[in-house]
């Protein structure tokens, strides 16, 4: 566990810094608009107002995901929080509890 935290936060700062300023600039364009205009989580398939949708990174940006549209889907506040305060395998069962071709 510690190990796993120090990993992570051995990551370059810099690189981490620009992922997070093409974060904003992705928010702000009109593909992300219209994607989160679905309305619809990415995780949880649930319906919501698109401004209750936040925008989340598949592969964080401190685990070295990149602010790219094929790592960035909308998300909804629960799945957020959820994300947040999971360990990425606890994240990993908690999905497969969500995905209907899982027994
Ligand atoms: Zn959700």
């Amino acid at each position: 566990m510690v190990n796993y935290m120090e990993f992570y936060f051995s990551q370059d700062e810099d690189i981490q810094k620009h992922e997070k300023q093409k974060a904003r600039e992705l928010r702000n364009s009109q593909w992300w608009k219209r994607r989160r205009s679905q309305g619809i989580c990415h995780y949880c398939g649930g319906g919501f107002p698109p401004k209750e949708l936040t925008m989340d990174h598949l592969v964080p940006i401190a685990r070295g995901g990149r602010s790219v549209k094929n790592n960035v889907v909308p998300c909804c506040k629960d799945c957020n929080t959820k994300k947040r305060h999971m360990l990425p395998i606890e994240w990993d069962e908690y999905m497969n509890t969500l995905d209907p071709d899982h027994n």
